[in-house]
């Protein structure tokens, strides 16, 4: 049943082809498929009625799909393309490996397809922000790159027609992802930070850092691993890989060896027996936060990496403005700057936050309570923070963990916890909100749940304006 022309798929789409999973990059593949005349079965565990919308509302109502489950029928195919959001050790996959049945994510298929080489970023947190800076200094440096993957655009729908001596596709790679990874080969392999994250998906931490691994399971001494010399464990998989790849370390200090780091204020490198400044005052950058100048560094690197020049980088790094979401600028309301930060879902994310700034801040944070540890971030709260308000599920007991450090209080909802906040500051100080905790208590999603916090402040603003 394998199809010999996997190996020319750029060129020769399979005779048939199942996608598992009808979301974004789900999507993408069957198109692509679709579009190249493979005969695709889209299958997909939701009911009937929204398998048909979504497909109708992407144009393939004329290819065969299935709802509800995944048959047998996906093992008729030469080829199974896996969403991230669908767990790769599911019965039909485990039948799919005795009869030799490829099983690829989207990003494997969307690298095979492609004539530009992959920068690829991985890591527990700072990725979105990471391959942003980085496509904007590539971008700076001549180089036409796209920027796909888990980040939101599917590499599938661009890669077919990124082509050119300059092109470059910056993807933003999941442990997902990388569990379905076969020849995945970037020029380039970045791993921001590992920390203990998804242990709903994964046996344990150790199973989850194994997933990122495989993002250097096929490097060379012809690519580059670009690894966080902060991190205790990537320290680790540098020693373990030096005599399998080129290794660049990034972090807070000059290790001797090629990396990028931070020194005072400004971002300088030692890569390929040169040294010299990539940014002379991170200061410059649009983007605050010091977990942000390490993302710049670690972009600094894989651009390097990239062949792009030192000058050309710091140009870029200093045009990206940040991504909605992540410490974003919402408002200024009689002195007190307000930000949205509800893309943090962990107890280091506030951490990230409330030590971003040189100054003390108003917190306000809760959710879905993960079990998140919030004692770890008791030292940054102590240092950083002047007052907690609190919301949804895990309010009590982020209120048991972190009473008596700062006054704490709870709201019932997220226009009572902005009230509160802006009460206990004054002229000159912030409140940001960074949750710490998921959405999926009070909000759709963390979107969903940002877009409530702006609109919340803005209101709040344009009456105090009005008064
Ligand atoms: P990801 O794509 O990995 O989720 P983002 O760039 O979207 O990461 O950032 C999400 C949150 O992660 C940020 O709001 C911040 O709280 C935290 N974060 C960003 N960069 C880092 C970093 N280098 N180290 C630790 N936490 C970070």
């Amino acid at each position: 049943m394998i199809n010999t022309n996997l190996d020319n798929i750029k060129n020769v789409a399979p005779a048939r082809v199942a996608v598992i999973g009808a979301a974004k990059s789900g999507i993408a593949a069957a198109k692509y498929f679709h579009s190249r005349g493979a005969g695709v079965l889209l299958s997909d565990s939701c009911s009937r009625e929204r398998l048909d919308e979504v497909m109708r509302d992407n144009g393939l109502g004329d290819i065969e799909s299935e709802a509800g489950a995944h048959s047998e029928k996906v093992l008729e195919s030469d080829l199974i393309i896996l969403s991230p959001g669908v767990c790769s050790d599911i019965d039909i996959l485990k039948s799919a490996a005795v009869r030799g049945i490829p099983v690829w994510s989207e990003m494997e298929l969307g690298f095979r397809v492609s004539s530009a080489p992959f920068l690829a970023v991985t890591g527990s947190s700072g990725k979105s922000t990471t391959v942003s800076l980085l496509g904007s200094a590539m971008r700076f440096a001549g180089f036409d790159a796209v920027v796909a993957g888990n980040i939101g655009l599917p590499v599938i729908s661009v890669t077919p027609d990124l082509v050119g001596e300059k092109a470059v596709v910056i993807a933003e790679v999941s442990s997902f992802q990388l569990e379905t990874v076969e020849r995945f080969k970037p020029k380039a392999a970045a791993v921001i930070n590992l920390m203990k994250n998804h242990l709903d998906r994964y046996k344990n931490e150790l199973e989850y850092y194994n997933a990122k691994k495989r993002i250097v399971e096929n490097l060379t001494f012809q690519e580059f691993l670009v690894l966080n010399m902060d991190d205790s464990i990537l320290n680790g998989w540098a020693k373990e890989f030096s005599s399998k790849t080129k290794i660049v370390m990034f972090g807070h200090q000059d290790n001797g060896s090629d990396c990028v780091f931070l020194s005072d204020q400004s971002i300088r490198y030692r890569f390929n027996g040169k040294t010299g400044v990539i940014l002379d005052d991170v200061g410059k950058m649009k983007l605050g936060g010091k977990h942000n100048y390490i993302n710049a560094c670690a972009a600094g690197a894989m651009a390097l990496c990239g062949g792009a020049d030192p000058d050309r980088i710091a140009l870029g790094l200093c045009d990206f403005s940040g991504l909605p979401h992540r410490l974003e600028y919402v408002a200024d309301i009689d002195g007190v700057a307000f930000y949205n930060d509800s893309k943090s879902t962990t107890a280091e994310s506030i951490e990230c936050a409330v030590t971003a700034f040189n100054s003390k801040v108003h917190l306000i944070a809760g959710g879905k309570d993960k079990g998140c540890d919030f004692s770890v971030i008791k030292d940054a709260v102590r240092a950083n923070v002047k007052s907690i308000a609190l919301i949804g599920e895990a309010a009590d007991r982020m209120f048991s963990q972190l009473d008596g450090l700062v006054p704490v209080s709870k709201a019932a909802d997220l226009q009572e916890a902005i009230g509160k906040a802006f009460r206990s500051a004054v002229k000159g100080e912030k409140v940001i909100f960074s949750p710490g905790c998921s959405s999926f208590d009070m909000f759709r999603n963390f979107e969903h749940r940002g877009e409530v916090f702006r609109d919340t402040v803005k209101n709040f603003a344009s009456r105090k304006a009005a008064v």
